[in-house]
């Protein structure tokens, strides 16, 4: 079954229609307008996979994933035309463009934490650039899956658009086969199995990861409003982001100051009695679950570290001054705990930055611009925010995306375009003149030539 969606997908893109950008155009105006009709659903789903409050649901994932296919379609037109671009003197007469081609047929597979997003984003690029898609979500979120199915099914023929649903054997299955393109999602563990799937066949891939963010608060900082900001990013949708903040290093002089002020903004957001929290969601999974609460074991905790295992509920929890070699600290969070560490010298930032793979995400609390221009050189991430959390992700005009092990490769808006696009170059040559000095027998004095690269 999966093998013949891959071949007529094949036959669909051969046939052309894609590369006409109105048809494109139309495909993504019939997304839209599904969306917009299953609003309510994919927001009632979120709630029965994870308890995703309604305001989070439509502000991270359908309002998100609106106003990118909105942003695209505006756009379109002017990304997919030939570039035209400068040509060298060794080529005179001519011309030169980029052509945005469309790599062909797209496998996009998705993970758990925006269920919905991170499979129409990447899925929106993929239409964008004219390619097909075949969209795996996670099985892990059933219900927004469903829906995504569904939405999916009233808008395109299967041929060209279409969804797989299943976990890890279906996955694998998919990753058999010899796709254009593979964007791909998740952690790194599974990253590094869609790599060599691709390698087997010479796919480009996209892979956006994990890592373990660091959230630096500097003595300069303004505590106050850094505490809400760090509160907002790590406890929403429950900490489950990829790009939270995974650990706050925040400097001896103002940690106390930090500490209350971070109670102060959980307390705030969601209450006393934060299980009843309508703002509050929960673990998507039991092992998830699982795995949190065993981080909790032994620490020293500062504020929350209560759970209910009926409905997987973790509350925001603050966990102070963990060791090295505690669970909370050996790979990333992803839910709603917050290691605070207080640091002295730079080098004791770069003990811990350093002693995980390169960040997804990295953000730095300061009001030192040598500071923050410091911390920006000195380390390799994905992106990040100074004065701020998880904003980034919100900018269309900057790409999104992690490096080394957070990930290759970055999409959003016109990013996104370009990725699924090869671009071919056009160099077109002029026929009214043929100067001769490059044909043999080569004739021109050997002290020519060793001036020839000011020609190129
Ligand atoms: P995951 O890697 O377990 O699963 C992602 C997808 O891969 C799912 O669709 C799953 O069915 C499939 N899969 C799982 N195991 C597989 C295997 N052995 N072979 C083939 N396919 C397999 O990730 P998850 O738990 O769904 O998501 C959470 C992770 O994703 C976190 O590590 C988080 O940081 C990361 N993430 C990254 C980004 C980003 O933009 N960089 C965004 C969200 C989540």
């Amino acid at each position: 079954m999966i093998n013949k969606i891959v071949e007529d997908q094949s036959i669909f893109f051969a046939g052309q229609k894609t590369k006409d950008v109105n048809f494109r155009k139309q495909a993504l105006q019939k997304l839209k307008k599904e969306i917009l009709k299953f609003e309510d659903v994919i927001c009632d789903a979120l709630y029965e996979d994870f308890k995703k409050p309604k305001f989070e649901s439509l502000a991270t994932e359908t309002q998100f994933v609106l106003s990118e296919l909105q942003y695209v379609l505006n756009n379109i037109a002017i990304w997919s035309k030939p570039q035209r671009t400068s040509s060298n003197l060794v080529n005179f007469p001519s011309t030169s463009h980029i052509y945005s081609e469309p790599y062909g047929t797209v496998l996009i597979i998705s993970p758990w934490n925006y269920p919905f997003l991170l499979s129409m984003s990447p899925l929106i690029g993929a239409i964008a650039a004219g390619n097909t898609a075949v969209v795996k979500p996670s099985e892990l979120t059933p219900n927004t899956s469903k829906v995504i199915t569904k939405i999916i099914a009233n808008t395109f023929p299967k041929e060209y658009v279409t969804v797989v649903e299943g976990g890890v054997a279906v996955s694998q299955e998919l990753l058999k086969q010899k796709w254009n393109y593979i964007f791909f999602t998740g952690s790194s563990r599974v990253g590094k199995i869609v790599y060599k799937s691709a390698a087997e066949h010479l796919t480009p891939v996209t892979l956006e990861l994990s890592g373990k963010n660091p959230c630096i608060v500097d003595s300069s900082a303004k505590v106050k409003l850094a505490a809400k900001r760090i509160v907002w990013g790590k406890f929403l949708n429950a900490g489950q982001t990829c790009i939270a903040s995974d650990y706050v290093l925040v400097h001896k002089k103002v940690k106390d100051k930090l500490i209350s002020a971070l109670q102060h903004n959980i307390s705030k957001a969601f209450g006393k009695d934060i299980a009843h929290s309508k703002d509050f969601a929960r673990i998507a999974t039991v092992e998830h679950y699982q795995r949190l609460k065993e981080m909790l074991e032994g620490e020293n905790i500062l504020f929350g570290g209560d759970s209910n295992d009926e409905d997987r509920f973790i509350g925001p929890t603050l966990i102070d001054s963990p060791s090295d070699k505690s669970k909370v600290m050996e790979d990333e969070i992803f839910g709603p705990i917050l290691p605070i560490i207080s640091y002295e010298t730079e080098r004791d930032i770069e003990k811990y930055i350093s002693s995980y793979g390169k960040p997804l995400g990295l953000y730095i609390f300061s009001t030192n611009k040598t500071f923050q221009k410091k911390i920006i050189n000195r380390y390799s991430f994905g992106g990040g925010v100074i004065n701020d959390t998880v904003m980034q992700i919100t900018n269309k005009s900057i790409p999104f995306g992690g490096v080394g092990n957070s990930g290759i490769g970055g999409y959003h808006g016109k990013y996104s375009f370009d990725l699924f696009s090869h671009k071919k170059s056009i160099l077109k040559r002029g026929n009214w003149l043929d100067v001769p000095l490059r044909y043999p027998p080569y004739s021109i004095p050997i002290n020519w030539v060793k001036k020839m690269k000011h020609l190129f």
